[in-house]
C-alpha cells in the first residue's frame, strides 16, 4: 500500500483505496482476486473455480422468493440467556450486529416461481447459525404453519450445530423439530431441505436431514462431528472428501447436489412434482 508524500495517506488516497477494497474480493476456494461486481452477479460463486461462498439469509431469500412476496413470521422470537451462560449475552449482541438479524434464522411465507411455500433460511453470521431454543421454535412453528395451511416447506440450513450456551435446551430442539417434521410427513405435506456450507452436528442430525428431498450445494461441508473430532475418536481414518456434500450424495444422505444458479429452478421442479400444476 503506497503512502502519501509525508508518509501518511491523504484523504483522496484513502477514498481511492477504500473504493478499490470494495471493488475486489478474494475467492476462498482458489484464492484468486475477483471483481466484486462479477462475484455478486454470479451469486457469490467463484467464476474461476466454482467455490460457493456463503449467502446471508436475506440474500438467499432474495434468490429463492419471487420479488416482494416474502412475508416474515415469528420475527419476535429471539433467544434469552436461560442458563446465565458466561458471555452469552455479548455473543447474542455480536451475532445481531454481524448478521443484522435478531436470530440465526428467518422464516415466513412467499411464492417460489408462483408456488406458495413456507420458507425458512438460516444465517451463519449469527453465532455460526447455531440452534438455540429460538431457532428450534421458529423451525417448529414454520413446519406447523406449513401443516395448517398445507403448504410445502423449504428450509435452507447453515449451522455449526446446537448452541452450547443453552445446554440441554438446545439439544431438545432436535427432538422438537423432528417431531414437527414427522407430523408433516404423516400429513403428506412436502418438506425440502437445502444444505448449504456448512450444515453440521445437531442441525444435520435433526430437521436438516429428514426432508422428503435433501438438496445440497456443491462443496458444502455436511456432516455430524467435525474432521478433528472424528480423528480424535479414532474410529477409522476419515477419507479425504469426508463430510462434503459429494461424499454424502455417494452414501445416500443427500439426494441432489445443485449449483446455486440452478437452485430456484430445481426447487420449482421438485415442488411441482409434489403439488402438481
Ligand atoms: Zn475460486
Amino acid at each position: 500500500m503506497r503512502k502519501g508524500w509525508f508518509g501518511r495517506q491523504n484523504a483522496a488516497q484513502k477514498v481511492v483505496l477504500e473504493e478499490m477494497n470494495d471493488a475486489w474480493v478474494k475467492c476462498n476456494g482458489c484464492q484468486q482476486i475477483l471483481f466484486a461486481r462479477d462475484f455478486e452477479r454470479n451469486l457469490k460463486v467463484c467464476p474461476r473455480c466454482g467455490h460457493h461462498h456463503r449467502l446471508s439469509a436475506r440474500e438467499r431469500i432474495a434468490l429463492l422468493a419471487d420479488p416482494d412476496t416474502f412475508v416474515e413470521r415469528d420475527a419476535e422470537i429471539v433467544s434469552d440467556d436461560p442458563l446465565g451462560f458466561p458471555e452469552y449475552a455479548d455473543k447474542l449482541q455480536k451475532g445481531r450486529s454481524n448478521s443484522g438479524l435478531p436470530e440465526a434464522i428467518v422464516s415466513g411465507t412467499c411464492t417460489l416461481s408462483g408456488i406458495p411455500i413456507v420458507l425458512a433460511v438460516m444465517d451463519f453470521a449469527f453465532m455460526g447459525g447455531s440452534m438455540g431454543s429460538a431457532v428450534g421454535e421458529k423451525v417448529a412453528r414454520a413446519m406447523e404453519h406449513a401443516l395448517e395451511q398445507r403448504l410445502p416447506i423449504v428450509i435452507c440450513s447453515t449451522s455449526g450445530g446446537a448452541r452450547m450456551q443453552e445446554g440441554l435446551l438446545s439439544l431438545m430442539q432436535m427432538a422438537k423439530t423432528c417431531a414437527a417434521a414427522a407430523r408433516l410427513h404423516e400429513a403428506a405435506v412436502p418438506y425440502v431441505s437445502v444444505l448449504t456450507d456448512p450444515t453440521m452436528a445437531g442441525v444435520l442430525a435433526s430437521y436438516a436431514s429428514v426432508g422428503d428431498v435433501v438438496i445440497a450445494e456443491p462443496g458444502a461441508l455436511v456432516g455430524f462431528a467435525g474432521q478433528r473430532v472424528a480423528q480424535q475418536a479414532q474410529v477409522v481414518k476419515p477419507p479425504p472428501n469426508f463430510q462434503t456434500a459429494e461424499f454424502q450424495l455417494e452414501h445416500g444422505m443427500v439426494d441432489l447436489i445443485v449449483p446455486r444458479k440452478e437452485l430456484k429452478y430445481t426447487l420449482h421442479k421438485v415442488l411441482r412434482f409434489f403439488v402438481g400444476g
